[in-house]
């Protein structure tokens, strides 16, 4: 079978290659992130895409057109994919629902660490000589609370974690997690978790409900000073907001790993481009930021799962017509 692999990087053709070893599979390796240009260089069989190519409408059907049967992602989310229209062309569309949720609860906890204990700051000034302290007062992780909000596969390994440091844990899930309860987190609703959190941590997916969950009308609920961190998807977030929350203080520190913006920023090098995006650009000038381009996911056990499940999805479709991690209409709603 043909698969037109877009938005390849040298890492991703490395694990592909070796999970697609001896196995009959014609991988067809592009740079180009998929969109309806690109669209027309996919060959008949199925297409392998990553979570910024665009999955809308007019690209779903010119890849019908050119005989595409299986959209095999290499992501977790897939709030990126037209599934009605996907449907409606016969598309199927298969995921990696799990490749580790150690890789993105760890990337969470590195960020609430380094945000805390001002690591990013501190590696410069070191480096420049400077020993000073000012600036550089953090907290004991130890006693805080935590707001989880999704308390899924990754909410519930960052639970594990934070029990470890000794975190008071809440959560906000339409499905409670047992063991999650078990380390004794507490469900509230919402505007609980808003309220009460020290830290709030982001690991639902991007629906319509969770869509700009942090915006404008919830800041006045934050516990003023409180850390927001969000390695989701980037539109859990409405930015805008979240600078005003910024610069009233009512926010003290913010990780993200995702940005609403970022399809046209992360994964490439723009070290010698001017910056167009002005509300990025603005994110970047507060000394309480600190943002990495969608990396959680990026390591190499995750990135092994990744390929092997992909490939197990690409094998399976060819060999019966139906991938085993495929995702329905349904699952548009947030829990599968
Ligand atoms: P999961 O499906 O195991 O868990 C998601 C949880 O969110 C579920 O328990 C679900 O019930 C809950 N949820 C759904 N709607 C909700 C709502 N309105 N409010 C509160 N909770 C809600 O998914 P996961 O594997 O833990 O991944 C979570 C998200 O992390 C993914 O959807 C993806 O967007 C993101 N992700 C990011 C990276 C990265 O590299 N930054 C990598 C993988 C996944």
């Amino acid at each position: 079978m043909d698969v037109t692999v877009y938005s390849t990087k040298p890492y991703d053709r490395q694990f592909l290659d070796a999970a697609a070893t001896g196995q009959d599979l014609a991988l067809h390796f592009l740079e180009a992130r998929l969109t309806t240009d690109s669209a027309a260089l996919a060959r008949a069989g199925a297409v392998c895409a990553f979570v910024n190519d665009d999955l809308s409408a007019p690209v779903l059907r010119v890849l019908a057109d050119r005989g595409v049967r299986l959209i095999a992602l290499r992501s977790a989310g897939f709030n990126h994919v037209d599934l009605p229209v996907a449907r409606d062309l016969g598309l199927h569309v298969a995921r990696v629902p799990a490749y580790s949720p150690h890789a993105v609860a760890e990337h969470t906890m590195a960020l609430i660490l380094a945000l805390n204990r001002r690591i990013h700051r501190a590696y410069n000034r070191v480096r420049e000589g400077n020993f000073a302290l000012d600036g550089l007062l953090g907290f004991d992780l130890h006693g805080k609370t935590v707001g989880i909000i999704g308390t899924g596969k990754i909410g519930e390994v960052l639970a594990r974690i934070l029990s470890g440091f000794g975190c008071r844990l809440l959560g906000h899930d339409p499905f409670p997690n047992p063991v999650c309860e078990a380390l004794g987190m507490d469900y509230v609703g919402r505007d609980e978790i808003l309220s009460r959190s020290d830290i709030l941590s982001l690991h639902c997916p991007l629906t319509p409900e969770t869509h700009h969950l942090i915006r404008d009308e919830v800041l006045p609920l934050l516990r003023p000073g409180m850390m927001l961190i969000n390695t989701s998807r980037g539109a859990v977030v409405e930015t805008q907001a979240v600078i005003r929350g910024l610069k009233e203080g009512v926010i003290g520190g913010l990780g993200l790993d995702v940005y609403e913006e970022e399809a046209d920023l992360f994964f490439e090098d723009l070290s010698d481009q001017v910056l167009h995006d002005d509300v990025f650009a603005r994110l970047l000038t507060f000394p309480n930021v600190l943002i990495t381009g969608h990396q959680a996911f990026f390591t190499r056990e995750a990135m092994t799962n990744i390929a092997e499940t992909t490939v197990e999805n690409l094998i399976a479709f060819r060999q019966s017509g139906r991938a085993p991690h495929e995702i329905s209409v349904e699952m548009i709603a947030g829990k599968p």
